[in-house]
């Protein structure tokens, strides 16, 4: 059973290649030499070999692409919505055309299987197209009382970004920046250094006035604090985890900048009394191992009836091996490597903890699967006799890892659900759609998918509680790029 299978991607062929390196960065409309000379290597993590490697910008870099992005906002603020969807359009052409090769080296950076990959990438220009929609229908100028609210875009904004799902990043954030007429400065994860390359090559391709968007590669605690603290950044757009969207927030504070916070998450996926097993059970699996489980919407608490759990361990023993780990250019790969050595060990030590804290391991355990031990590949675990309050059903884990906790009520599944620091995602299951749209209304989460892996690139996404703050995405994504301004009498 292919993760993208269930949300209808097909296959084409690819190419893999061999060590890159990365030495320039973008800003004000050129690829240039970056001021920072730190190396930062790039390790296959299906291979634990080197790949490539990118010289790192520093803090110097980050200011020289805020002055190129504040200059270009006098001018691009000033654009009318017709130009702004030409130019969104153009950006789509322009990464469709390389949408293989993107796929191609997301695999080989960071071990996203290609059937993900592909789906990820559809996510990405999803991303141009659903910003088009709302600008097409969006209006700047609203009639409020006797007064005339104009919203109008809040100036350049700082882009900090993961490595998961990168691309789908720059193009979801960065098309909303351009919807709104701001202009950007992107800090993606030096993990991703060789996809950003080529998104970078693209969106110059597409032909945006020089400075509307910059990309600086460096690390966190350089480029991106030097984004998060600049007084001429007016508001930083963050993907991450929960711990840096804290750190950001302090850092923004002292210019009182805007923020959207976009972070972790413990997504619960309850299976409902009457739900259909045989379909809920491998989209359970395809929620949970998405991305290798290295999603921050991944389905990793998996609620089922009391009197249901005995059916529920048996499919997934049966239905697992229909979910492959193995190398993420094979076709029939489902569940690819951890990330980094590092994510690995983490994964390790979240499995060994589960053994611990007195979980049973229903499928996987320590260890890398047979035959798979040069690579970071984690056995896809499965844990019952979980207890909400242990720490691996509370804590993002980001690896194939999966507890399944049993529940008496409907009231007590909504209870455990909504028993976590997190609030980004949640998945209902039941034979009775409307059933499930009302337990779905109790969760306390920014999105939540009824029977399925549905996907709506125009729906707001962010979450509840410590998951994030604000919305991106649709209309909402929109008005947190602009400021609204009155005009009484
Ligand atoms: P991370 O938080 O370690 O890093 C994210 C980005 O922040 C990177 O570019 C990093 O260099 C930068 N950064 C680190 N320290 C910084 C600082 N002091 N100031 C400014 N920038 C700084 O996250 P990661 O390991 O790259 O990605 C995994 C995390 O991202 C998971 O927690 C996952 O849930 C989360 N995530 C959330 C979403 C969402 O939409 N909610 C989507 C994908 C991933």
């Amino acid at each position: 059973m292919a993760i993208a299978e269930l949300c209808g991607i097909n296959n084409q062929t690819h190419n893999f290649n061999t060590m890159k390196t990365i030495d320039s960065i973008y800003i004000n409309g050129e690829f240039v030499k970056p001021q920072g000379n730190q190396v930062f290597d790039l390790i296959s993590p299906t291979t634990n070999k080197q790949i490539g490697q990118v010289v790192l910008g520093n803090e110097h870099d980050a200011r020289t692409a805020i002055a190129a992005a504040k200059e270009a906002f006098k001018t691009f603020s000033q654009t009318t919505k017709a130009e702004r969807i030409e130019y969104l359009k153009r950006m789509h052409k322009a990464v469709s055309r390389r949408k293989d090769e993107l796929v191609d080296v997301m695999v080989e950076e960071y071990g996203g299987t290609l059937q993900f990959c592909r789906m990820s990438m559809e996510f990405t220009l999803s991303g141009f197209t659903a910003a088009i929609a709302t600008l097409e229908k969006f209006d700047f100028t609203k009639k409020m009382g006797f007064s005339e609210v104009q919203l109008t875009p809040l100036g350049v904004v700082g882009i900090i970004i993961p490595w998961n799902a990168s691309n789908g990043f720059i193009a979801g954030k960065l098309a909303t920046a351009v919807a709104a007429g701001c202009t950007a400065v992107i800090k993606p994860s030096e993990m991703s250094a060789m996809q950003t390359q080529i998104m970078a090559e693209c969106l110059h391709e597409a032909g945006l006035p020089a400075g509307v968007f910059n990309i600086v590669n460096g690390l966190g605690e350089t480029v991106g604090a030097e984004i998060s603290t600049h007084p001429d950044v007016a508001k930083i757009s963050f993907t991450g985890s929960s711990t840096v969207g804290k750190i950001i927030a302090r850092e923004a504070s002292a210019t009182l900048k805007r923020y959207t916070l976009e972070l972790g998450g413990k997504s619960p996926n309850i299976l409902l009394e009457d739900a259909d097993f045989s379909k809920a059970i491998p989209t359970a699996i395809a929620a949970a191992f998405m991305n290798s489980g290295q999603a921050c919407v991944a389905a990793t608490r998996l609620l089922v009836p009391e009197s249901r759990l005995e059916e529920a361990k048996e499919l997934i023993q049966t239905m697992l091996p229909l979910f492959p780990v193995g190398d993420p250019k094979e076709e029939t790969t489902a569940i690819g490597p951890m990330v980094s050595q590092k994510q690995y060990e983490r994964v390790q030590g979240y499995i060994k903890l589960g053994i611990e804290e007195g979980a049973s391991v229903l499928t996987g355990g320590l260890g890398h699967p047979e035959g798979l031990e040069n690579g970071n590949f984690v056995k896809p675990t499965v844990f019952y006799n979980v207890d909400n309050k242990m720490r691996i059903a509370q804590e993002e884990i980001f690896g194939p890892v999966l507890s399944i906790i049993t529940y008496k009520d409907e009231a007590e599944a909504v209870e455990i659900a909504n028993d976590t620091i997190y609030g980004l995602q949640a998945y209902v299951s039941s034979v009775d759609t409307e059933r499930a749209r009302g337990v779905a209304s109790q969760i306390n989460a920014g999105r939540v998918l009824v029977n399925g892996l549905n996907h709506d690139p125009e729906a707001p996404f962010g979450g509840f509680k410590q998951s994030g703050i604000g919305r991106e995405f649709g209309i909402y994504g929109l008005e947190a790029y602009l400021e609204p301004k009155a005009l009484i009498g």
